[in-house]
């Protein structure tokens, strides 16, 4: 098993968009990250979650869905519920077993604002340990590297 993640931002202007960091990850790397992370960090990440995204109701109203479309899966910030075509950036995460994408908390989207309210709960401890990991791993263009900066993944 393992997640993808994707960062991309749209240009309304121009009806168009860029994928501005995409990634896969196994689960026990990603594992390996998060117990590096401060536990204070966690809970306060998780409990930002628990109290904005009811995932059992969506869960419950996603999958009773005939057709099963992803679509309604990643049409709207899972915490703010802002549309994606209203969103200039956001997060795009999945969770996939083989080629099939599983379909439970993930797959969601996740806009900005919401990821920016997540990245002021974090310690600069917990902050330094994603950017270096990012910074290890994802070797952007460094002519992206202004846009990357205040970036933080949300795995
Ligand atoms: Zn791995």
């Amino acid at each position: 098993m393992y997640v993808v993640e994707k960062v991309i931002r749209q240009y309304h202007k121009f009806s168009t968009h860029d994928t501005i960091i995409e990634y896969a990850m196994c689960l026990s790397c990603y594992e390996e990250i998060a117990s590096e992370l401060s536990e204070e960090s966690m809970i306060k990440l998780s409990g930002y979650l628990e109290a904005n995204v009811k995932f059992e109701k969506r869960r419950e109203r996603l999958s009773s869905k005939e057709e099963r479309d992803i679509g309604d899966w990643l049409s709207h910030c899972i915490v703010k519920g802002t549309a994606k075509k209203e969103l200039e950036e956001f997060q795009i995460v999945g969770q996939f077993d083989g080629k099939h994408l599983l379909r439970h908390d993930f797959p969601f989207i996740i806009g900005f604002e919401a990821i920016n309210e997540m990245n002021e709960l974090l310690s600069n401890k917990t902050i330094d340990t994603l950017n270096g990991f990012r910074d290890k791993f994802l070797s952007p263009d460094p002519a992206l590297d202004d846009l990357l900066k205040p970036k933080l993944l949300l795995l």
